[in-house]
């Protein structure tokens, strides 16, 4: 059996980044991801200031970010007792495909660290091995489950990690519309949200992602965003076709967790490591990776 003294479950922002840091200190590690290369997961697509902090931080080149196409983002908007509040955006700040954003991870893990990574390879079930586990077919000394919030695993054949369908939803579509002039993030902020919030996102020169999160009462989200878009779209995108429906996924928000076993680390959404405020996911996913290996390996 092939061995590595860690295996990372997962190939997202978490996922990518653990690993890289693991191969930093030296350990062999592999990542096994459920999807098929360049899957698009459900997301607001944007890179915020504090996102691309974060990813300076961790020594990422961020320059092959825009260099793949990324929208620079100018301003943010949103409105205040009906009033519509324009702030500038300061630094860098990005609106990019995940799948985009996520192969670049996954590049830096593969090609800058020479980490091995197995698509198509949806892990089911753990196995406790001697010293170790068993994951499909590969040994670990340890594992990592950054497999977020929406996954699913076995441990010795009892259920390890399970969605939990408390959690937040947010759902999120893709629109062509007018060619926008310049890019930004507009935020909706309503009451009927109870404290979260709709947005539109510039994704490309007419290009806009969509969408809405709920803490609570998501059996409606999906009128909800119906009623926004008709409301709010007009005005930010001008008439508009849909290039990718409406879909919704749970959420990385919850009460924090980071190990549920002797030799298994959670991180990222796995962990409930996204902001509860603002719903942001990236960058805590990152960080979350980080202080894992700083602490336990
Ligand atoms: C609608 C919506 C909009 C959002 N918008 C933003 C935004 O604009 N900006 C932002 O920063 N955050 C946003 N977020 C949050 C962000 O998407 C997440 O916080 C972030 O992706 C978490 O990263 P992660 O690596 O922990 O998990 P994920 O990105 O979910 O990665 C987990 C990986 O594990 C894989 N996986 C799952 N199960 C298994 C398994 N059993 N075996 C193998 N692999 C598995 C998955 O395929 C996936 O690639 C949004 C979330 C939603 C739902």
């Amino acid at each position: 059996m092939e061995k590595f003294d860690v295996i990372v479950i997962g190939a997202g922002p978490a996922g990518c980044f653990a690993a890289t840091e693991l191969k930093r200190k030296g350990y062999s590690v592999c990542i096994l991801e459920r999807e098929e290369r360049g899957h698009r997961k459900v997301c607001g697509d944007g890179l915020s200031m504090a996102g691309m902090e974060v990813l300076r931080m961790m020594d990422f080149p961020v320059e092959r970010i825009p260099a793949k196409g990324a929208f620079r983002i100018q301003h943010y908007y949103y409105y205040a007792e009906n009033r519509l509040i324009q702030k500038e955006v300061e630094k860098p700040a990005y609106c990019l495909a995940r799948n985009f954003t996520d192969g670049l991870f996954q590049e830096y893990a593969q090609q800058d660290f020479h980490i091995p990574i197995r698509y198509g390879c949806g892990v089911k079930d753990i196995f406790r091995r001697e010293g170790g586990y068993e994951v499909n077919g590969v040994y670990g000394r340890k594992v990592l489950a950054a497999v977020g919030a929406n996954a699913r695993i076995r441990l010795d054949g009892q259920d390890f990690l399970c969605v939990d369908r408390s959690k937040p939803v947010g759902i999120s579509c893709i629109i062509k519309g007018k060619p926008a002039e310049e890019g930004f993030f507009f935020f909706d902020y309503d009451a009927a949200y109870d404290g979260t919030y709709a947005w539109i996102f510039t994704l490309g020169r007419n290009l806009y992602n969509v969408g809405l999160w709920r803490k609570a009462e998501y059996g409606r989200l999906k009128n909800q965003l119906a009623e926004f878009m008709e409301k709010r779209c007009p005005e930010w995108t001008g008439a508009y076709e849909v290039v990718r429906p409406s879909k919704g996924a749970f959420m990385g928000i919850g009460s924090p967790v980071k190990s549920r076993e002797d030799g298994i680390f959670l991180v990222g959404d796995a962990a409930n490591t996204s902001n509860e405020t603002d719903g942001e996911g990236i960058s805590r996913a990152i960080i979350s990776a980080r202080e894992i290996v700083e602490t336990y390996f």
